[in-house]
């Protein structure tokens, strides 16, 4: 068992180089996060809520501070380490899906088990089950574009999901969705969340910000307000 949180970020720094220019994206950065907390992390357009999140998931290293996930420090295992702690521990939804699109609903879900090397029976009968659970069964031969913007978000969360991981990190999950198709997918992460995944969603959304149980407010780069710390 693990005692301390399960995130914590300490002294992190991101900075962007352009040209001549430099972007704080990330501002002396203190942050834990315990398992099994709904957090929400918000802010205006630019102010660092994705590159947050992209180093939460390890596809991002910081310019300094450290990240301890589990305890362990992941800021300084190589490349080949932290893509194994990815597929095992952290599953991503994007505002966008990100699905491969020459690949089906199913091949998509069963995407993240071919990489960590489960043999293709167990894959199976994981994939089924998820897309049944999703209510994507009699959708599993169909590749995204032949897909409604819902259930391209629930194969992405079903794909996120397969590997059971500990924390979800959700970028805008219900950005391209219309209001009550946004909603759904919303309730299928909460489930989660309910079920003991850590849940970590990014939105500009107050509406959406507020269902989360702590709320992060991000400006240029600085983490402006943690609820956590509010009486
Ligand atoms: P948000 O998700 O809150 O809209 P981002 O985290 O995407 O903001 O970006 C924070 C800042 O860092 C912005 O000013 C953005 O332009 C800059 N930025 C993000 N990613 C890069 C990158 N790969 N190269 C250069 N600048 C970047
Ligand atoms: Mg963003």
């Amino acid at each position: 068992m693990m005692d301390g949180p399960l995130i914590a970020l300490s002294g992190i720094e991101r900075v962007f180089h352009l040209g001549d220019s430099e972007v704080h994206a990330l501002r002396q950065l203190d942050l834990a996060i315990a398992a099994g907390e709904y957090v929400a992390v918000m802010g205006p357009s630019g102010s660092g809520k994705s590159t947050l999140l992209n180093l939460l998931g390890l596809l991002d290293r910081p310019n300094a501070g450290t990240y301890r996930l589990e305890g362990r420090d992941v800021t300084t295992l190589s490349p080949v380490e932290q893509a194994r702690v990815r597929s095992e521990r952290i599953g991503f939804v994007f505002q966008s899906f990100h699905l491969v699109p020459r690949l089906t609903a199913a091949e998509n879900v069963a995407l993240p088990m071919v990489l960590a090397g489960i043999p293709p029976a167990e894959r199976q009968r994981r994939v089924e089950c998820a897309l049944h659970d999703y209510g994507l069964a009699n959708r599993a031969g169909h590749r995204p574009d032949q897909l409604s913007g819902g259930q391209r978000q629930r194969v992405a969360i079903a794909r996120a999901t397969i590997m059971q991981p500990a924390m979800l990190l959700a970028d805008e999950p219900t950005g391209n969705l219309d209001r009550a198709t946004g909603e759904e997918v919303m309730r299928l992460l909460e489930e989660l969340n309910g079920r003991g995944v850590t849940l970590i969603v990014v939105t500009h959304d107050v509406g959406l910000g507020e269902r989360a149980r702590r709320q992060l407010r991000m400006e240029d780069g600085w983490l402006r307000h943690d609820s956590a710390g509010d009486a």
